[in-house]
């Protein structure tokens, strides 16, 4: 890019198109050439692809569940036994090979065999020994760009996936033989399932103005993963928060334990002090809270918070603060320590018990630990 000549503002645009704006094509062109580099586009380009089905006009359960799939947060046999249940874990159908979302979806003889009769060009074995996730983003990606929004091809490869699952489960809790012609009847399903859904969402955007702005991404669907392990959620989950007055700089930060409903264990803590910023304070509000459960011999958490701008530090996809340069990496110094660690963002009602220390804690300059 030229300098200018004389003193501009900065500005951000996308190098891989030479209006500067972004499209998807040039989009997936970006991906796909970045496919297997490091952690960090692995990040961005996951962030990219959770945006696009975001995005797209799908109902919201199978947003959830491509959501899902990203995350090997599927309740394959495998899962279920890594989170300690005492299972077989056996692919049911072929016999073949340990039941995993890969093998499921992808490499199980059913999965083939439903892979090879659809009109869709999708090999199983193609595109190497990537994970299932890549393996789904290359699909979507590529019939995105390549069909846009109304394309049917990305619509029918979610409902193969979800017609793969619905099988599944119907041979596991109520003793379907599942045999492929039954997985293609829950495709076809499926499919009239979304057309239903299209044809209901084109009546009620009639009825509503239209120029709708894009939808944001909803709570729940960004999260860092900072400790050993990437994938999954952990049940301990502690909500942070934290206050700050810009007039006096002060701070109150606070942290709890959130009821899992079961009504387990409590434990909450919160202290005062000075920050330059209300992003070096949530950062500050996190880094203390996990060092609290370190603290606590725990090894695994689920750190809820409503500061959207902490996250995108942690992700490192947009200009970092230079003011919580410290405080990020003790953030992921302390994280690495666990064998789980995950920061979520939610919305502001889910950190009000934080909230409440938070400002129980700077309006009277009191520690509480
Ligand atoms: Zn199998």
């Amino acid at each position: 890019m030229e300098l200018p000549l004389d003193n501009e503002d900065d500005f951000l645009y996308w190098k891989y198109h030479p209006s500067g704006k972004y499209t998807v094509k040039t989009g997936y062109f970006y991906l796909s050439k970045e496919l297997g580099s490091n952690t960090t586009n692995c990040v961005e380009r996951e962030q990219e692809f959770i945006k696009l089905i975001w995005r797209m006009n799908i109902q919201p359960k199978w947003k959830l569940f491509l959501w899902k799939l990203s995350h090997d947060g599927i309740a394959v046999k495998e899962n279920l036994a890594k989170r300690g249940m005492r299972i077989e874990t056996d692919c049911d159908r072929c016999r073949e090979g340990e039941e995993n979302s890969q093998h499921l979806f992808r490499y199980c003889t059913q999965a083939k065999e439903v892979w090879e009769m659809s009109p869709l060009d999708v090999f199983p074995d193609s595109l190497g020994s990537i994970s299932l996730k890549e393996w789904i983003h290359h699909y979507i990606l590529l019939y995105y760009s390549e069909d846009g929004k109304q394309g049917g091809r990305w619509m029918r490869f979610i409902a193969t996936l979800w017609g793969l699952w619905k099988a599944r489960n119907a041979r596991c809790f109520r003793n379907a033989v599942g045999t492929s012609s039954q997985v293609r009847d829950f495709i076809d399903a499926a499919i009239q399932d979304h057309e239903h859904f299209i044809y209901r969402a084109g009546i009620l955007s009639e009825e509503e103005a239209i120029g709708r702005d894009d939808p944001t991404l909803p709570p729940g669907f960004i999260c860092v993963q900072l400790g050993k392990e990437r994938t999954g959620f952990d049940d301990f989950r502690v909500e942070v928060d934290g206050s700050w007055d810009k007039t006096t700089t002060r701070v109150g930060i606070g942290w709890a334990i959130k009821d899992n409903g079961s009504g387990g264990e409590t434990g909450e803590g919160g202290k005062y002090g000075v920050a330059a910023s209300a992003l070096q304070c949530e950062a500050w509000a996190c880094l203390e809270a996990l060092r609290w459960a370190r603290s606590t011999e725990r090894n695994e958490i689920l750190v809820l918070t409503d500061s959207l701008s902490l996250l995108n530090n942690l992700q490192g996809n947009s200009c970092k603060e230079v003011s919580i340069t410290w405080c990020l990496k003790g953030l992921k110094e302390v994280g690495a320590l666990f064998q789980r660690c995950t920061i979520l963002k939610v919305q502001r009602d889910q950190v009000q018990r934080a909230n409440d220390i938070t400002r129980q804690c700077r309006v009277n300059v009191m520690n509480l630990v």
